[in-house]
């Protein structure tokens, strides 16, 4: 009898899921990953397709979900994540968060699996509360442009502590702050994606606004060990995962033409609707809880990931066309 503990990671072939796969590979878990490819790339997993501990199944998760033998764990991470994304596919974000969610949450009951959902700080709306503890409620635009995104995910939490209170289903709930690394998509559209491409064309830098919001970005190895943390914590609450190290847009803009050794300019472009103005985490249940706390720098994961970007190919550097959804769009 197999006695390898089954995870099924949802969003697998995406930015953090694929980090994911590879931190319960190396643990030594059997992974089952599961992705239709809306935003995700085959070439983030490619490294993982002949491993004896990795399995791949292409499915759409707001489709009914069936997978033969037992689950343990279920991490769900499908779901578009970057702005210019899910304002170009609203439809399948909200039905993602919400029916790809119920999916979910049904075959973890009926496999008796731990869930762990992947939630966002975007709950937090635009925040009037800084930095951001897990028990505010946010201030969210429902039927603004963002609100797709946004309310799919509060759904998502509710839905997923209403089978928590009615089934007794095992939860765990990962707020995640900005979170960046190797495998982002480099047309993505998130601002560090975005600044590094720009400087690596030799573009001026997009700032919106006047660049005085603020984000906190977190390398992607501390968000894979906090979110690892929690699934095997006791904790069926929302979980706040970030770096605190707060910083403004149009600083940060400075400090990737400083680390490029480039001299482009800066332009300003209009603050996209809704776009917030403040986002920090408070983060100190994940310390107190998970004893977590993110240990590499801004300086150090930004120049990891300049790297990253600086060894794709010519091609992939101009590719700057947004990812084509329109098939999905006429679904
Ligand atoms: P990503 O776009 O790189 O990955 C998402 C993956 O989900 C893609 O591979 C995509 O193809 C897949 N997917 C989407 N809809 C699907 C569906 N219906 N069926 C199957 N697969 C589907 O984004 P990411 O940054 O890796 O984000 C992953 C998760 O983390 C998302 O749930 C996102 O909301 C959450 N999150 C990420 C961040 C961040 O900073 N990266 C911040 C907050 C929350
Ligand atoms: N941003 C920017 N220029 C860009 C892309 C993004 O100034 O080319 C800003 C955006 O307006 C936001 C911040 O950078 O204030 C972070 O944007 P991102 O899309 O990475 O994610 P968000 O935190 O808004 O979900």
């Amino acid at each position: 009898m197999d006695t390898k503990r089954t995870v099924l990671i949802t969003g697998a072939a995406g930015f953090l899921g694929s980090h994911l796969c590879d931190r319960f590979v190396k643990e030594g878990f059997s992974v089952i990953g599961m992705d239709n490819f809306i935003t995700g790339d085959k070439k983030n997993i490619s490294h993982l397709a002949n491993h004896t501990n990795f399995s791949f199944i292409e499915h759409d998760v707001t489709e009914y979900i069936k997978i033969d033998g037992e689950l343990d764990y279920i991490l769900h991470f499908a779901s578009p994540a970057s702005p210019i994304d899910y304002l170009k596919i609203p439809i399948q974000t909200l039905k993602v968060g919400s029916l790809g969610t119920h999916n979910l949450l049904g075959l973890a009951k009926a496999k008796n699996a731990r869930i762990l959902i992947a939630s966002t700080s975007e709950v937090y709306g635009d925040p009037l509360v800084h930095p951001q503890p897990e028990d505010y409620y946010g201030n969210v635009n429902a039927i603004g442009p963002r609100g797709v995104y946004d309310e799919a995910k509060r759904f998502q939490e509710s839905l997923t502590m209403a089978y928590h209170r009615f089934h007794g289903l095992e939860v765990r709930i990962v707020r995640i702050f900005n979170t960046y690394g190797p495998r982002m998509r480099l047309n993505d559209g998130r601002v560090i994606p975005a600044f590094m491409g720009q400087v690596l064309r030799g573009e001026d830098l997009t700032v919106f606004g006047d660049g005085l919001q603020t984000r906190s970005f977190c390398y992607v190895d501390d968000q894979i060990d906090g979110i690892y943390k929690l699934l095997f914590s006791d904790y069926s609450f929302p979980v706040n995962i970030g770096n605190p190290t707060e910083t403004t847009i149009l600083e940060f803009s400075k400090e990737i033409i400083k680390l490029a050794n480039s001299n482009q300019k800066i332009v300003f472009r209009p603050l996209p609707v809704d776009d917030p103005l403040q986002r920090k985490p408070d983060i100190a249940l994940a310390k107190k809880l998970l004893n977590w706390t993110p240990k590499i720098s801004q300086k150090e994961g930004m120049k990891i990931t300049f790297n990253y970007f600086k060894n794709l190919s010519i091609e992939q550097l101009h590719r700057k066309n947004h990812k084509d959804f329109s098939s999905y769009n006429k679904r």
